[in-house]
């Protein structure tokens, strides 16, 4: 893999059009389109069983989908995979770190996946752990690390090949509020910093608020694809939580 993709210049960072999931009868994903621009914070708000881990494991090309297209920046997931991964950054929900290494070790490790020299390797992860101010825990393992911290360490790793998107898959899941709160910012601070395009997975609407767009899942179907603000107005609501309510029926697992 290469430490950067091809990028034809008008292709957006992330473009899916019909893309159809099924497991047997359950049509998990049932012909969803939409796109990611560049530096736009995108929220993909569904309750369980909306459809977002399934999305999350095509868009990480962990698996195929039945039928539909999914480009990253111009290149085809399926066909042309190995620009289209390079070209992206993913903290999955699980977390995914080997607690007996460093700190360093770990990015260390995600580096060669990425064919990264080694004296780049380095540059960049100082450069990360600055910026995500973990500088002084490079030499820690990471089991030593709290869970905030680790999430960092995840999102470092993420960063450190300069993906074009960034992939969120509900990284809050296990942090305590202090931790999921700074998560949030550090990701809308690093935002100002860098070109890069999120998509933000998650079923808490208190995450969403400062989204550039919201996307709207539920069973498989996109409801809304738009801003904040005209969530609440094509609703009639006055909070997202009522909005995200009054679409899918009903919120579950969102305290
Ligand atoms: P959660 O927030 O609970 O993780 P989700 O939005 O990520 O939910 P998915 O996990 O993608 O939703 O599930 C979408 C639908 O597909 C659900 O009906 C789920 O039961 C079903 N599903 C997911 N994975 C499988 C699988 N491996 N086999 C069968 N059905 C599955």
């Amino acid at each position: 893999m290469s430490t950067s993709a091809s990028s034809p210049s008008k292709s957006p960072p992330l473009l899916i059009e019909n893309l159809v999931k099924t497991y047997g009868p359950i049509r998990a994903l049932d012909g969803i389109s939409l796109r990611c621009e560049q530096g736009q914070f995108v929220a993909l708000l569904g309750p369980n069983g909306a459809g977002k881990s399934t999305l999350f494991q095509l868009l990480s090309g962990l698996f195929t989908p039945d039928s539909g297209r999914i480009e990253v920046m111009g290149n085809d997931m399926t066909h042309n995979a190995v620009p289209a991964l390079a070209s992206l950054g993913i903290v999955f929900q699980q977390p995914t770190l080997d607690l007996e290494l460093s700190v360093t070790a770990n990015l260390m490790f995600h580096a060669g996946l990425h064919g990264m020299p080694r004296s780049l390797a380095k540059e960049r992860i100082k450069r990360e752990l600055d910026r995500l101010g973990l500088a002084d825990r490079a030499n820690s393992k990471c089991g030593q690390l709290s869970g905030g911290n680790r999430r960092r360490v995840e999102l470092a790793r993420a960063l450190m090949h300069d993906p074009a998107l960034l992939l969120m898959d509900e990284a809050t899941v296990g942090l305590d509020p202090g931790s999921r709160a700074e998560l949030m910012s550090l990701l809308h601070s690093m935002r100002k910093e860098r070109p890069i395009a999120v998509l933000w997975s998650t079923h808490l609407c208190e995450e969403v608020e400062n989204a550039d767009r919201i996307i709207v899942l539920h069973k498989g179907h996109i409801l809304r694809d738009t801003t904040p603000s005209e969530l609440l107005n094509s609703t009639g609501q006055t909070t997202i939580e009522d909005a995200f309510l009054s679409l899918t029926g009903k919120i579950e697992d969102a305290a």
